[in-house]
């Protein structure tokens, strides 16, 4: 029995050991990427459902790894938050995204806000308002045109996030609510936040049609939100099914891979340059 427990011990650390390795492994590969440039961002349309124009476009980060392909967000961003690199990697993205905005802009197409995701640990470094204001003006973009999007975990440390808020609101950035519905944010709260958009979770969104009761709260959601004459965005749009129904209980813009899965940037350019997305509808 000993023996046995012995082993089990063994098994147990190589296993934790080989975890930690991993993590190393992958915030190493992370930093390495970050040097030379093998982060790349993917722009995914928002549009209007009554005119099907492009109002906005969101920023997705993307990895591409020399041996493994396109490494998606979800595979490094949790561990990029945990380690702090999110840190730096934010600030490139934030960079990238203006950038490529103002270029779109300098080419004559339609001025749009460009939205970047922003983690909650980003959003609450001292700096990250310097940060912001920097880029813009290196860039030389409009305040107006980027739009930085949180989550509802910044609840979390309402004080302090309504601070920072506040002074990005000051700066002129547009700010939403990302995953709107998945976390506990109380409506008192958001009510007091400088908020433009709430952006409808993809998962109420998925069932709206069959569930009936996913479909009420998407219709409660969407007149919270105008009420408090916040935009409302709906996301994970892939039916058009989904499309009649938020048109139908006024829901005014969306984002999915309905109208468009997250594309490089020169595709996303040749949107641009017809403006509207058709659906052979
Ligand atoms: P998110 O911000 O909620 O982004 C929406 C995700 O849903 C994206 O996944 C997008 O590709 C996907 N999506 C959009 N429309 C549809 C649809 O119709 N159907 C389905 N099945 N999926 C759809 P992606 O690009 O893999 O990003 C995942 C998450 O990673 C993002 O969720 C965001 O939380 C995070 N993320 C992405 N880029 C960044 C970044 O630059 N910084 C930070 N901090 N987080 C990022
Ligand atoms: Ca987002
Ligand atoms: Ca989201
Ligand atoms: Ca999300």
């Amino acid at each position: 029995a000993k023996e046995r427990g012995k082993n089990n011990f063994q098994f147990y650390t190589s296993k934790l050991q080989e975890h930690a390795s991993r993590k190393m492994e992958l915030e190493n590969g992370l930093r390495k990427a970050l040097e030379h440039e093998h982060l790349s961002l993917y722009y995914q349309p928002q549009v209007d459902l009554e005119t099907e124009k492009i109002v906005g476009i969101e920023a997705l980060i993307r990895w591409n790894h020399p041996m493994n392909g396109m490494i998606p967000p979800s595979e490094f961003i949790p561990l990029a938050e945990e380690t702090g690199i999110i840190i730096p990697i934010g600030k490139w993205v934030l960079r990238k995204a203006c950038e490529q905005n103002m270029y779109w802009q300098k080419l004559g197409y339609k001025t749009i806000p460009i939205a970047v995701n922003v983690s909650v640990r980003q959003l609450q470094e001292d700096d990250f308002v310097e940060t912001v204001t920097t880029i813009l003006e290196e860039v030389g973009l409009d305040p107006q045109y980027l739009e930085l999007e949180i989550t509802e975990s910044i609840m979390q440390n309402i004080e302090r996030s309504t601070i920072i808020l506040n002074q990005l609101k000051e700066l002129g950035v547009k700010i939403s609510i990302d995953d709107f519905g998945t976390g506990y944010s109380s409506l008192s709260y958001l009510k007091h936040l400088p908020i433009d958009s709430i952006k409808i979770d993809k998962s109420f969104i998925d069932d709206i049609i069959n569930h009936s009761n996913q479909g009420e709260m998407v219709k409660t959601i969407i007149n919270m939100g105008h009420n408090l004459t916040f935009n409302v965005i709906a996301e994970g749009i892939e039916t058009q099914k989904q499309v009649m129904f938020l048109k139908q209980h006024e829901c005014k813009s969306a984002q999915g891979y309905f109208y468009s899965k997250p594309l490089p940037a020169e595709q996303m350019e040749k949107l641009l340059s017809h403006g509207v997305i058709s659906n052979g509808i």
